[in-house]
């Protein structure tokens, strides 16, 4: 299979053959998923040491596993939120946050909730699963912090972070933000998610049907998409992505 679609030259490697695609691109979006932060350290989903696989991830990814035992629920949460306070974001990051301020069109929509595209740079990030660094009290609720040991100073009871727990809902201004996004955009690109869950799988299916073109680039392939892809980018994303942002500025200037 060859990697380039036939109306970009086949002598273009698939690095320059996107740096095409983003230099005509009027309206960009990049959907990034956990390989996008996994060069800062953050365990991913999927990952065999990842914190999700341990017993406690089980134990306390539902909302009311708050209620059922609230302070096993607030030690795995506060220890979950201290590896990501102390990660950094990685040229992965940094390289979106440029081709968010070269062409401001650009959305930036992730299943990360670590933070780390806004701590680079990142504008109106749209965190489909939410944010670790935001905490909130479902209780009485109160959103704004501070937090001291992860209770609600309004009303005492035990806070929770603002990120989407197995069996909760996404929420709908983001999630539709998001699907207007892919929409709207003739150019649409698949940054380290294995993009099978929803609503991951249907936002490339959306701006494809909408007449966007796609760029995946993962480590891993992705055979749902990869087929309809322009141009499938195979790879780290903190290597890619600086290439591709060192290609993009280079023709601007
Ligand atoms: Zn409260």
């Amino acid at each position: 299979m060859t990697p380039v679609t036939t109306d970009i030259p086949s002598s273009a490697s698939p690095i320059h053959a996107a740096i095409e695609l983003l230099c005509n691109a009027r309206r960009i979006v990049v959907f990034s998923g956990a390989g996008l932060s996994r060069a800062s350290g953050i365990p991913t989903y999927r990952d065999a040491d990842g914190l999700w696989k341990s017993q406690n991830a089980l134990q306390f990814s539902h909302a009311e596993d708050l209620q059922r035992d609230p302070s096993g629920f607030t030690k795995f949460w506060a220890q979950r939120l201290s590896t990501i306070e102390s990660a950094q974001p990685n040229a992965g990051h940094a390289a979106l946050a440029l081709l968010q301020r070269l062409r401001p069109a650009t959305r930036l929509v992730t299943q990360n909730v670590d933070g780390l595209l806004t701590l680079a740079g990142g504008q109106d990030v749209l965190e489909l699963h939410g944010s670790l660094r935001r905490w909130r009290c479902d209780r009485c609720g109160n959103r704004s912090g501070p937090w001291p040991f992860h209770r609600c100073l309004r009303c005492g009871a035990h806070a929770r972070p603002d990120v989407v727990m197995f069996g909760e809902m996404l929420n709908a201004g983001v999630l539709l933000d998001a699907q207007v996004a892919a929409q709207e955009c003739d150019l649409f690109m698949v940054v380290g998610s294995t993009t099978i869950v929803y609503p991951a799988a249907e936002l490339p299916q959306t701006a494809l049907a909408h007449g966007a073109r796609l760029i995946t680039l993962n480590l891993e392939p992705l055979p749902h998409l990869d087929d309809a892809a322009a141009v499938v980018l195979r790879g780290a994303s903190e290597d890619l992505l600086p290439q591709l942002l060192a290609g993009l500025s280079g023709q601007r200037a």
